[in-house]
């Protein structure tokens, strides 16, 4: 099986910001439900695929990954069913740090998933900001620490409106967000298909 997420929830209602107290999360995360709803719509619509595809929107990521807790602890699956998470994460802008039309996958050189997806027409490139560990910062790390290869894609570019009021709906770039979502489809629908089981690294399991 492979299991597509995102996280729906944000970090609510807050210190008013320029009179505004409502912290929105368009881009974190709700890019990344959108994501997730749109490779549904385009999946449910072919013929169905190989692999069965859960579809996950997990709830509070941002106070500590509960959600992603839950599903661990209560799968609707065994998990070693489980071959493939991704996590999209922050898809609503582009990030000046690689090409525009590119996403990045946490921990690329973790697994052979990244470089597999690249292969099959996934503008997905390594994560170009290590420093920010963020392999370790969404709803994939709990999965990938059951030993599921679990990654997330993503294109913040660090703005400064990360948790902030101003992460809304006017700073989304809806021509990227589409075309983001779209490179991903068919990849998705290859891996959805595919007999390739992805795998960890010798000794980049966390
Ligand atoms: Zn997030």
């Amino acid at each position: 099986m492979v299991l597509l997420t995102a996280h729906m929830d944000h970090i609510g209602i807050r210190k008013p910001v320029n009179g505004n107290d409502i912290y929105n999360g368009a881009d974190d995360d709700a890019s990344g439900c959108i994501a997730v709803l749109q490779l549904a719509r385009t999946l449910a619509h072919g013929k169905p695929p190989r692999h069965t595809v859960i579809f996950a929107f997990f709830g509070s990521e941002e106070t500590g990954g509960q959600g992603d807790q839950y599903f661990l602890e209560h799968p609707p699956v065994p998990l070693n069913n489980i071959v493939a998470n991704l996590e999209f994460e922050m898809i609503g802008r582009a990030d000046p740090a690689v090409k525009p039309d590119q996403l990045w996958l946490t921990g690329y050189d973790r697994t052979n998933l990244g470089p597999e997806l690249a292969h099959h027409g996934a503008k997905l490139v390594a994560d170009p900001h290590p420093d920010q560990n963020f392999f370790q910062r969404s709803d994939n790390y709990a999965l990938a620490r059951k030993g599921i290869v679990a990654q997330t894609v993503s294109s913040f570019g660090l703005h400064h409106d990360y948790h902030q009021p101003s992460d809304d709906v006017a700073h989304v770039d809806f021509a990227h967000m589409e075309q983001a979502i779209h490179s991903m489809m068919k990849p998705v629908q290859w891996l959805a298909n595919s007999k390739f089981k992805p795998e960890w690294v010798q000794g980049k399991k966390p």
